[in-house]
């Protein structure tokens, strides 16, 4: 099945550091683009900072400032959830809570239309079971992009047992068309990515649980003798404590409680004190 075409509506749910991403992406292609998030201001927010960092790129000669007025005029945010009936695509990027994304879904069911594909990026949820309670389950697929996602290539579009192969494929060839590098996965708990990288980061915890280092000289040394891009304090610092705390235990849960997925105290300390990370201002290091 081919990609969607570039004049295709596009919606964008949750305008949080993936969903700004995700936006920008399909924008950049040529969509329209529009971005709905339930905290009040959030989604002209998230275009705002989408506007300015793309003014970074036009002061720096990288980019035409027609190009950035023509991605930016494609956002529009959203005031309600019934503003994105005539979506081609939506993309779900809210909180990775199966329970309210699953609510979430059902509300799209019943205001898209029957031809709308919905996909969630979820990091580690069931795709089979986000889909299980609804009429047409085989329109539903995991579209999962990586942070930040105008910068990662990577796209893991994810089938759940009841995902219709040209749903999968549209998304494979739309992600293609976005300038993406795709990959077809089933729907296993964390997928591909988010499965290999759990021991990367619960070693790291448990180095730094155990005292064995610090975490600028753990992270200093998975980066610059390791060669990964980060190490684990900073990138998950960039994550979202919240959001990566949440995968590991959805993880851990759907693997019973597998020893080797086993959340990690320290990061769950940060998570109850609303220490997030770069978004909150603080997590492993301060960004005030
Ligand atoms: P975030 O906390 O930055 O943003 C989430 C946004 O969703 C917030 O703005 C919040 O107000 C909004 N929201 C919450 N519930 C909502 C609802 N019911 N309806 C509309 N908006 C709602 O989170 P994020 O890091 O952007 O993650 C979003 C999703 O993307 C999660 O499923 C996460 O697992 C996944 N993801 C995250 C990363 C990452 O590195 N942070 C990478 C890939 C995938």
């Amino acid at each position: 099945m081919s990609a969607l075409h570039k004049d295709a509506a596009i919606a964008v749910i949750g305008a949080g550091a993936m969903g700004a991403g995700i936006a920008q992406v399909a924008a950049q292609a040529g969509h329209p683009v529009a971005l709905y998030d339930t905290r009040e201001g959030a989604a002209a927010q998230a275009i705002a900072g989408i506007a300015k960092q793309l003014g970074k790129r036009v002061d720096a000669g990288k980019l035409d400032a027609a190009e950035r007025d023509a991605v930016v005029a494609r956002l529009t945010p959203a005031a309600r959830l019934e503003d994105l009936a005539g979506s081609a695509l939506v993309v779900e990027a809210i909180v990775e809570n199966l329970e309210v994304k699953r609510g979430l879904f059902a509300q799209l069911e019943a205001i898209c239309g029957d031809d709308c594909i919905l996909a969630s990026n979820t990091s580690s949820l069931s795709i089979t079971s986000l889909a299980a309670t609804l009429k047409r389950p085989e329109r539903v697929a995991g579209l999962h992009f990586f942070n930040p996602a105008p910068v990662m290539a990577l796209v893991e579009i994810v089938a759940g047992l009841a995902s219709d192969k040209a749903i999968t494929d549209c998304l494979y060839a739309t992600a293609k068309a976005w300038g993406k590098k795709p990959v077809h996965t089933k729907s296993t708990p964390g997928f591909i990515v988010n499965r290999v990288a759990r021991p990367f980061y619960a070693e790291s915890l448990r180095l730094l649980q155990e005292g064995a280092s610090d975490c600028a000289s753990l992270d200093a040394l998975l980066r610059d003798a390791g060669g990964f891009r980060m190490g684990a304090f900073e990138l998950t610092d960039l994550i979202g404590h919240d959001v990566n705390y949440a995968v590991t235990c959805s993880v851990f849960n759907a693997y019973y409680g597998d020893f080797r997925f086993q959340p990690s105290l320290i990061q769950k300390e940060l998570v109850d004190a609303g220490r997030f990370g770069r978004k909150s201002g603080r997590g492993f290091y301060d960004y005030a």
